[in-house]
C-alpha cells in the first residue's frame, strides 16, 4: 500500500506537478498560518513538512517508493531536512494519525506493553572489569498451543452482551423525554470484549492466552558502566496478544566498596599514614579492582599533611565504551599522630627540627589554662561564642599545633 498522506495534506494527487504542489502549499499555508489561524494547532507544521518533502524531487521519489519511514531513515544527508527531533515529534506526538503510517517498525506507545524493570546489584569490581551474568526472570509468553487465542477452536468469541466492546451502555429514564446514558465495564466479559466457553478453553493456558515461563537473560555489564545505568532488552517484556511487548530494563545498583569511592571516571580513596611516614616517606601496596598490586612510593622529606590529596593518573575507572581510557585515582591522606608522646625523646627530637620562633611575651600578660574540649559536650563549652570558634577550627581540619612546630 502506497503512502499518500503527504499528498492528502496538500490536497493534491500523487501525480501532481511541481507547480500544482507549490500552488496548493501557498494557498494552505496562508490559510493555516499560526498568525492567522492559531486554533489550527499543528496543521501548519504538517503542511510545511509535506511541502518540504514533495517540493524536493529526491525526497519525493524516496517517499513515493518507500513512504515516510524511508525518509526518516535516509533523511540525514539531505540539507535542511528535518532532524531526528522533528521526526520523533512527528511520529511520537501524533501529528499524523498513527493509522495513516504504512511503514512498519514505528513504535506506537499505546499498543505497547509495560516495561519490566529489574534491579541488578553489581560490585565496583564488576563495573571496572566488566561482567556477564545470567538473570532468571519469569515472563508471560503467548500460549503456543492456542496461538494466543485462548480457545481450542480459535474462533473469535465476541461477547454478546457488549458486542465485543467490553463496555455496556445503559439508558435510564429520568423523566418524560429525559434519559441518562451510563457507560460501565461489561460484566459478562470483565471488559475483555470476548468470552471463551468452558468447553472451548485452551487446555494449556486455560483461556488466559498467555503462559508464564522462566527465561534466562544474559546481561553484559560493560566496563565503565555506572550506578543507575540501564541495560535494555528490547521486546523481552511480558507478551500479550495484539500488543507489542515492552522491554526488560536492567538497572545497575553498585554495592558500596570498602576502599574506593567512585566520582565520575575517577576513583577516590582514603589512606592514613603514621607521623613517621608523613615526615620520612613511605611505600605502600594498593590492591586495585582488577587484582593488580600497585606499589606507591612517597619520598622522604615531602611532608604529607592531614587532608592532602595526591593523584595517580590513569588508575581510575575505565571510560564506558572506551575502556582503554581511564580516569585517575586520588588518595586522600590523613596522618595518625602518636597518642602519647611520652615515649618519644622530644627534647632530642626538637634539636633535629628547625628552631622555634622566639616568643616575645608582653609585659602585661595573663596566664590562662587550656584544657581538652569536646564540642559535643555542651556543659563544658562556656559561652556560645567560644563554642562556635572552636568548632570552626575543627572543620578547617587537623591540629594546627604540629604544623607550627615545623616552621
Ligand atoms: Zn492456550
Ligand atoms: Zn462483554
Amino acid at each position: 500500500m502506497a503512502d499518500s498522506k503527504l499528498y492528502e495534506i496538500l490536497g493534491v494527487g500523487r501525480t501532481a506537478s511541481d507547480g500544482e504542489i507549490k500552488k496548493a502549499y501557498h494557498k494552505l499555508a496562508k490559510e493555516f498560518h499560526p498568525d492567522k489561524n492559531p486554533a489550527a494547532g499543528d496543521k501548519f507544521k504538517e503542511i510545511s513538512f509535506a511541502y518540504e518533502v514533495l517540493s524536493d524531487p529526491k525526497k519525493r521519489a524516496t517517499y513515493d517508493r518507500h513512504g515516510l519511514k524511508a525518509l526518516k531513515e535516509g533523511g540525514h544527508d539531505g540539507p535542511g531536512f528535518g532532524t531526528d527531533d522533528f521526526f520523533s515529534q512527528l511520529f511520537g506526538g501524533g501529528l499524523f494519525g498513527m493509522g495513516g503510517l504504512s511503514g512498519g517498525g514505528v513504535r506506537n506507545r499505546r499498543h505497547r506493553g509495560e516495561d519490566t524493570v529489574h534491579p541488578l546489584k553489581v560490585s565496583l569490581e564488576d563495573l571496572y572489569n566488566g561482567k556477564s551474568t545470567r538473570l532468571q526472570l519469569s515472563k508471560n509468553v503467548i500460549c503456543a498451543t492456542c496461538n494466543g487465542k485462548g480457545s481450542k477452536s480459535g474462533a473469535p468469541h465476541a461477547c454478546r452482551a457488549c458486542r465485543g466492546s467490553g463496555m455496556r451502555v445503559t439508558f435510564r429514564q429520568l423523566g418524560p423525554g429525559l434519559t441518562q446514558q451510563m457507560q460501565s465495564q461489561c460484566r459478562d466479559c470483565a471488559g475483555e470484549g470476548e468470552v471463551i466457553h468452558d468447553k472451548d478453553r485452551c487446555p494449556k493456558c486455560h483461556g488466559k492466552k498467555v503462559i508464564n515461563e522462566t527465561k534466562i537473560l544474559e546481561v553484559h555489564v560493560d566496563k565503565g558502566m555506572r550506578e543507575g545505568q540501564k541495560i535494555f532488552f528490547r521486546g523481552e517484556g511480558d507478551q500479550q496478544p495484539d500488543i507489542e511487548p515492552g522491554d526488560v530494563v536492567i538497572v545497575l545498583h553498585q554495592k558500596p566498596h570498602e576502599k574506593y569511592k567512585r566520582s565520575g571516571n575517577d576513583l577516590v580513596m582514603s589512606h592514613t599514614v603514621t607521623l613517621t611516614e608523613a615526615l620520612c616517606g613511605f611505600e605502600m601496596v594498593l590492591k586495585h579492582l582488577d587484582g593488580r598490586e600497585l606499589l606507591i612510593k612517597h619520598p622522604c622529606g615531602k611532608v604529607i599533611k592531614p587532608g592532602d590529596l595526591k593523584g595517580i593518573e590513569g588508575e581510575g575507572m575505565p571510560h564506558y565504551r572506551n575502556p582503554f581510557e581511564k580516569g585517575d585515582l586520588y588518595i586522600k591522606f590523613d596522618v595518625k599522630f602518636p597518642e602519647n608522646a611520652k615515649d618519644i625523646k622530644l627534647k632530642e627530637l626538637e634539636l633535629l627540627f628547625p628552631t622555634r620562633a622566639a616568643l616575645v611575651k608582653p609585659e602585661d600578660h595573663e596566664d590562662v589554662d587550656m584544657s581538652e574540649y569536646d564540642p559535643n559536650d555542651h556543659g563544658a563549652g562556656g559561652s556560645g561564642r567560644q563554642e562556635a570558634y572552636v568548632s570552626d577550627d575543627e572543620h578547617s581540619g587537623g591540629p594546627g599545633g604540629i604544623q607550627c612546630a615545623h616552621q
